[in-house]
């Protein structure tokens, strides 16, 4: 089946590269489209997550359903950092969630897609975010939950897989830090949190604002299993996801990612936070990401039967 018609359905059963890239190639291109007809939004933290939520759902990585959204065996998705909707909105629509029309509605009175995601409108939504420093907290609870009631994933021997994307930003809130305690006391070992490590927030440098310095190390001293990846390299992302590990203690990956990334002049620059582009920035960003869709020709890929 041609990715290149932009085909939404079941999950890939096996991992392409290059299917991965396209598809997130694509998730960009809706992300600066669903930006630019809005008027407001964050383009920034969308674009350096794109290529960890691509792999996430288009790289044979997580079990899902796009026809069944409450499947009890599915592994759960919490976008911790809320404001970038358009990243999950992307991955949603092309995952078959919903009719990717819906994407021009998004921030628009009563549309399912709201500035930040809501789990009442949006079908694939786990959790209602935009409250910065909760998602952590909330993918605990969650797979305490399902340990309780012995929910399984997919392979039917292990709880299904709670990953939640953090900013770096975010981490600046205390409550990361009680639910980073929880999650290894508990030996939570199938929550993953993926931390966008862009070095940028809506004020400037993380570093500047209230340094972070070693993420990756202030997990691994809460107890965590830590691993490292360039937040834009789609086989390295996806290693590091499937990587066997302990099944007692919580995961962090730490993704060192370019703001901004895709759109040469939103790259590593703080102002497009939470600055809409105009027309004729957009039209120059789909340009520069039409381009890079062609460089990667066409691709297929097989997929499970719904
Ligand atoms: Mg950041």
């Amino acid at each position: 089946m041609s990715a290149q018609s932009g085909h939404v359905g079941m999950p890939p059963t096996s991992f392409d590269p290059r299917f991965v890239q396209h598809c997130a190639t694509k998730m960009r291109i809706d992300i600066v489209k669903m930006l630019a007809g809005a008027g407001s939004g964050h383009p920034g933290g969308s674009l350096s997550a794109v290529d960890l939520v691509a792999t996430l759902y288009f790289g044979a990585v997580m079990h899902y359903d796009p026809h069944n959204p409450q499947l009890p065996s599915r592994d759960r998705f919490i976008l911790s950092k809320g404001h970038a909707a358009p990243v999950q909105y992307a991955a949603l629509a092309r995952a078959g969630y919903f009719d990717p029309a819906e994407l021009k509605k998004l921030r628009k009175l009563g549309s399912m897609l709201q500035g930040h995601p809501d789990a009442r409108k949006c079908p694939g939504v786990e959790v209602s975010t935009g409250s910065l420093g909760q998602g952590l907290s909330i993918a605990a609870g969650l797979a305490q939950g399902l340990a309780l009631v012995g929910q399984m994933g997919s392979d039917g021997q292990t709880p299904p897989r709670i990953y939640t994307l953090l900013g770096d930003g975010e981490l600046q809130e205390g409550q990361n830090w009680e639910a980073a305690l929880y999650a290894a006391h508990y030996g939570l070992g199938s929550v993953v949190a993926i931390v966008d490590r862009n070095m940028l927030q809506i004020d400037g440098n993380t570093e500047d604002v209230m340094a972070l310095a070693d993420v990756g190390a202030k997990f691994a001293a809460f107890g965590w299993q830590v691993a490292s990846v360039d937040g834009h390299d789609v086989p390295a992302i996806r290693e590091v996801l499937c990587a066997p590990r302990p099944p007692d203690k919580p995961y962090a990956i730490i993704a060192d990612t370019v703001k901004g990334k895709g759109v040469s002049f939103m790259e590593h620059v703080a102002g497009w936070h939470g600055v809409a582009p105009s027309e004729k920035e957009c039209a120059t960003a789909i340009a520069e990401l039409d381009q890079y869709l062609a460089d990667l020709g066409t691709i297929t890929i097989e997929r499970s039967a719904s």
